[in-house]
């Protein structure tokens, strides 16, 4: 059985049906921003792997970073042991993020971080003597493919009908109608703010994307939108969990994007680009206020600790990508992809088949009127030589930050010629 068919018949991929299997295309390597595939053509990578790989693909320092702890130890178990590449990256991320943000938990994944968040919140009530269980969220929010992830996950657009019954039941308030871009539109909270007025001493915590909605439909909200569930959350007593693990390290042109409203998480979740999109890592970050009420409770400790947290080999990487992330321009970088998007995406908004275009940061979103054929696009992205993967009515671009502007414009024109083709 060739690997093709082995492939087919044996592996899943994400999303997909093994019955009615999608095409895959065979990557033997990458470099830089460019994926080379095995019967030897070349694609522009358009999507640093789903927001991960920052600086690109097969990059020095980052090598370096991964060989060096490789001949020091892999792995070894976080329980009574602790190692320099976790405290360095820990002090990296305490330093970074909001100054509140004192206290690290090293989890595996997005999703678990997400887990970990939740829980966080769980335990502060717990330990408070009040327990709340009910999570407020926003329609439209992705936060990951685990059962509590997918609890505060979109109702409509995700997996709660399949798993009805298993999946904890939280409240959701509509998605922030104020664009990124737009003007403020003052009444954006009020279902929120009746929602806690009514049961605030049910809700443990509110659970949000800043600013970019990502796989939930990759929309861009207003910064005061933030700010003001910032000012909710403090009015009725309410914990604020902001995930970040798609929005961290640049991609909205904020180093974080609480930033762009000036307001600071109870718990912050970042994953995706912390390794800078070698393996996988997560972190969840909370207050020293939340840290002692957890552990002055009657577990007195965090009930959580994967194997591998902590995995040396991904804190090592972690830091070498956060230093090299730090060191290079990267925000005159995302300042030239955003401007270069703006000009090749924009004028598509008067396609016949475009609802919608926007632009932030190095993020570029074209929303078709109709869901596109994947495997048609797809097939016809690697024809032209990037790897663009559009899903729904979403085509979309988030490229390394190292990307160059002739590859960024092979980009912008593909999904131009792919438009073209839709209007067929
Ligand atoms: C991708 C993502 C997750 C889940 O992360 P995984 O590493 O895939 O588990 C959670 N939240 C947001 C905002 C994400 O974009």
């Amino acid at each position: 059985m060739s690997d093709f068919e082995f492939d087919r018949q044996h592996i899943w991929h994400p999303y997909t049906s093994l019955t009615h299997p999608l095409p895959t295309y065979e990557v033997a390597s990458a470099q830089g921003c460019t994926l080379t595939l095995a019967d030897g053509r070349t694609l522009v990578d358009g999507m640093s792997s789903w927001w991960a790989c920052l600086h690109g693909y097969n990059v020095p320092a980052l090598n370096a970073a991964a060989q060096t702890q490789l001949s020091k130890m892999a792995h070894v178990m976080f329980g009574g042991i602790r190692h320099a590449p976790a405290t360095r990256l820990c002090r990296h991320l305490v330093d970074l993020t909001p100054p509140a943000l004192q206290h690290v938990f090293l989890a595996d994944s997005g999703s678990v971080a997400v887990e970990v968040a939740l829980k966080m919140a769980l335990q502060y009530w717990q330990s408070r003597g009040a327990p709340r269980s009910r999570f407020v969220a926003l329609r439209g929010g992705y936060h990951g493919d685990t059962f509590g992830a997918m609890s505060v996950t979109d109702p409509d657009g995700s997996m709660h009908s399949l798993y009805k019954g298993f999946v904890a039941e939280h409240w959701f308030v509509p998605a922030p109608r104020s664009r990124f871009d737009g003007d403020w539109l003052a009444d954006d909270c009020n279902e929120l703010d009746a929602l806690l007025a009514q049961h605030h001493a049910e809700v443990a915590a509110i659970v949000l994307e800043p600013i970019v909605q990502g796989a939930g439909g990759m929309r861009f909200y207003h910064p005061d939108y933030l700010k003001n569930v910032r000012a909710l959350c403090d009015r009725y007593g309410v914990l604020l969990i902001a995930d970040e693990i798609a929005t961290g390290f640049g991609r909205t042109g904020k180093l974080f994007a609480c930033e762009w409203a000036g307001i600071s998480p109870d718990i912050l979740c970042v994953g995706k680009a912390l390794t800078g999109g070698y393996m996988t890592l997560s972190a969840t970050l909370t207050t020293t206020h939340v840290m002692q009420e957890i552990c002055n409770g009657q577990a007195g400790v965090l009930m959580h600790g994967p194997t591998f947290m902590a995995n040396p080999l991904a804190c090592a990487v972690a830091c070498a990508s956060i230093e090299l992330l730090l060191s290079s321009p990267w925000q005159s970088r995302v300042q030239a992809i955003e401007r270069q998007l703006r000009q090749a995406l924009l004028p598509l908004a008067a396609h016949p088949a475009v609802a919608d275009v926007r632009v932030l940061g190095a993020i570029g979103v074209v929303e078709t009127r109709q869901p596109v054929d994947m495997a048609r696009l797809q097939a016809k992205f690697v024809e032209l030589g990037v790897w663009i993967r559009p899903f729904g009515r979403l085509i979309y671009l988030m490229p390394p930050y190292v990307i160059r502007s002739e590859e960024l414009r092979r980009l912008t024109d593909a999904v131009s010629t792919v438009l073209a083709l839709m209007a067929e």
